[in-house]
């Protein structure tokens, strides 16, 4: 099902053509902006040199620290009156990231929610529970109004409590949930405690999961226990949030909607780009922005571009599923480790719950503490010691380093209210 087939289906000359125009124009429109000004004047770049996608690397990069620096609105692109709403993005450290839209801006980003929510077979008689947090995060609001869009009862649900979840999803037979994966593995555990199979008790049907990097077994994981299909997305505040990429029904990568936005994956240290097929840095240029358009966002995510057609007839490119950060990156007794890694081993295994830590003390020493599924223990202390091994050797043939494994009882390992925490690093380095 398409929300706006032509342009989701364009011919790939007419669609890069677009694209070209349209970087033209922004490049024009960042010329306001003192920061891109200074660093246009310095190479001597002007719109007009912009001729063919490869001219893009002609232009600057920007970074996390550039917006930073800019923070709060030295990026401003537009008149201070044409700005709508304000979004930011909390970083671990410092000042946050700060993003504006125009009313043109809202009204994008909202029309590409309601592209992906319609590749999935979303209609406006479905029941949109958004569980996302509400506020600065753009999460809650830009996804609530992309379903709207499409004519879904939204409701606003935001990140209550599991009890509360629960009483809309019966209330309002929810069918489409958004929420974030690790939420939704703990979800799946309360509604097990409580003794309600979702097969049978609800009328959920799909899942939009995103916001966390998580791996095909964890996706598996979460349609096994709550009996529906889950759909990955992508998206960043600094590129309007949610509604970058999403995947349609072929579940077979994210497309990314390249009206909107240039791709390109480069190699994270020499910036160079490096082959359809191998795994880079995405790096993205706002197209279609009025109040803040970005350059060559350097996103710090690791992805690939998937060679080849997808069946659908979607002709956008698509990207793999984000298998990690740059910055995510452990280096470990010498080893580059990403946690990517270890949840694919722990989510392939039955005996293992969905809840995970992995913890780095002292030198260089790692524990990966991880909770049992609840039929995963028979109470023989043998079979315990037994799985511990078990989880360390497949951990050492994925990692090539053998962690200390703890295993915990279920629902011991404490729950994030927002993206989880998986790594703990009090290393003395
Ligand atoms: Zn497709």
């Amino acid at each position: 099902m398409f929300w706006h087939q032509e342009i989701e289906t364009l011919h790939r000359p007419a669609l890069d053509a677009l694209q070209l125009e349209r970087l033209r124009e922004t490049v024009r429109r960042l010329e306001r902006v003192p920061f891109y000004r200074g660093k246009f004047l310095k190479t001597g770049i002007q719109p007009e040199d912009i001729k063919s996608a490869a001219d893009i690397r002609r232009l600057p990069f920007t970074t996390a620290a550039d917006l930073r620096e800019n923070y709060p609105d030295g990026l401003l692109a537009v008149a201070r009156e044409e700005v709508l709403r304000l979004h930011t993005s909390s970083g671990t450290t410092g000042k946050p990231k700060a993003l504006f839209f125009s009313r043109r801006d809202v009204d994008t980003a909202a029309e590409l929610i309601a592209r992906a929510v319609c590749m999935t077979g979303v209609t406006r008689r479905d029941v949109f529970q958004n569980m996302m947090s509400y506020g600065l995060f753009t999460g809650g609001l830009v996804m609530h109004y992309g379903a709207e869009k499409v004519g879904c009862l939204v409701i606003p649900a935001g990140p209550g409590t599991s009890e509360r979840q629960l009483l809309l999803m019966q209330d309002f037979r929810t069918t489409v949930i958004h929420i974030l994966p690790s939420y939704a593995l703990y979800f799946a555990d309360f509604l097990e405690k409580k003794g309600i199979d979702p097969r049978k008790n609800l009328a959920l049907r799909k899942a939009f999961v995103g916001a966390e990097p998580h791996t095909e077994e964890t996706r598996r994981k979460i349609e096994e226990a709550l009996g529906l299909d889950v759909y990955n997305s992508y998206g960043l505040t600094e590129m309007n949030g949610p509604g970058v990429a999403f995947e349609c029904e072929g579940k077979c990568g994210m497309h990314l909607w390249e009206d909107n936005f240039v791709l390109e994956i480069i190699h994270p240290a020499t910036g160079e780009p490096v082959d359809d097929g191998q795994t880079g840095e995405l790096v993205l240029t706002s197209i279609n922005r009025e109040a803040m358009p970005l350059l060559r966002y350097r996103t710090r995510d690791l992805t690939s571009i998937i060679p080849g057609p997808c069946a659908c007839g979607r002709t956008h490119r698509r990207i793999h599923r984000i298998t990690g950060r740059s910055d995510d990156m452990l280096i470990v007794r010498g080893v580059n480790i990403f946690p990517q890694q270890i949840e694919r081993v722990l989510m392939a295994m039955p005996q293992i719950g969905r809840n995970y830590v992995i913890q780095l003390e002292g030198l260089d020493d790692m524990t990966v503490k991880v909770e049992l599924s609840p039929a995963g223990f028979d109470g023989e202390v043998g079979h315990l010691t037994e799985l511990q091994n078990q989880v360390a050797e497949k951990l050492r043939a994925e990692i090539w380093i053998r962690p200390k494994v703890e295993l915990v009882a279920c629902g011991s390992l404490p729950v994030a209210e927002g993206k989880a925490k998986r790594v703990i690093d009090k290393r003395s380095l």
